[in-house]
Order: C-alpha cells, then structure tokens, then sequence
C-alpha cells in the first residue's frame, strides 16, 4: 500500500539515494533539506513514516523529532534517525528523543527499503496497519 514518507536530508547527494532507494514502491516522497522546514512539511502533510537526517542546518533532527513527538498526531510516526559516522553517540542521543530507529552513513541503496519494510511490519503486528 502506497505511504507518504518525509525525507530530511540537507545533502543533495543523499537525498537522492534514498529516493532512488524508495522509487521501486509507490510511495509518495516528500522533501526537507532543514529542520524548520521538516518541522513545516510534516505538520502540514502528516507523513506515516519520516527519514531524519540529524545534522541539520537551521534546527538539528534531533530537536526536530523532539517537538513532534511533543504533537499527538507524532506520538507513534515511525520516524528512522539517519547518523553520522563521525558523529559517535548520535545513534543513542536519536533513540532517546524518540526515533524508531537510525540508519548509519554512508547509506547503502538496500538500506531505507528494508529497514522501512520492518518498520511497517512492526506497525502491522502492533496492529496500527
Ligand atoms: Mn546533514
């Protein structure tokens, strides 16, 4: 079944590797490239799943994830942290604000796919479809 799916990335380059990565499913793909836009578009298009990249400019992911799970509708998104190698403890800093998960850079292709695949796999079994 097709989801709307936020993409938070500031590097051009990354960004479309996941999209290349996600283009094989009918998705529709939204874009952030900073953290105040990714704060805009997901209030205004209730994504079901956000891709969020934490090294942002203007507001970082993490504060971005912070205030959206403070917002109902966010309490449950499944939202997937994207961490940086040189950025050791990221990982920890983007569970404990409240993300599902985190994909670690450099991004493999196969990566967002199957991670997203279990992500709505989980969602099912949770019964939240
Ligand atoms: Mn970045």
């Amino acid at each position: 079944m097709s989801k709307k799916i936020l993409i938070v990335e500031d590097n051009p380059q990354n960004m479309r590797l996941i999209e290349m990565a996600l283009s094989a499913e009918q998705h529709t793909l939204l874009e952030a490239a900073n953290g105040e836009e990714a704060f805009e578009v997901a209030k205004k298009e209730r994504p079901d799943l956000i891709i969020m990249d934490i090294q942002l400019p203007k507001m970082s992911g993490l504060e971005v994830t912070r205030k959206l799970r403070e917002i109902r509708e966010f309490s449950r998104t499944p939202i997937i942290a994207i961490t940086a190698y040189a950025m050791r403890g990221d990982e920890e800093k983007a569970l404990d604000v409240g993300c599902n998960a985190y994909l670690s850079k450099p991004i493999q292709a196969r990566d967002p796919p199957n991670l997203i695949a279990k992500m709505w796999l989980q969602r099912q079994e949770e019964g939240k479809g």
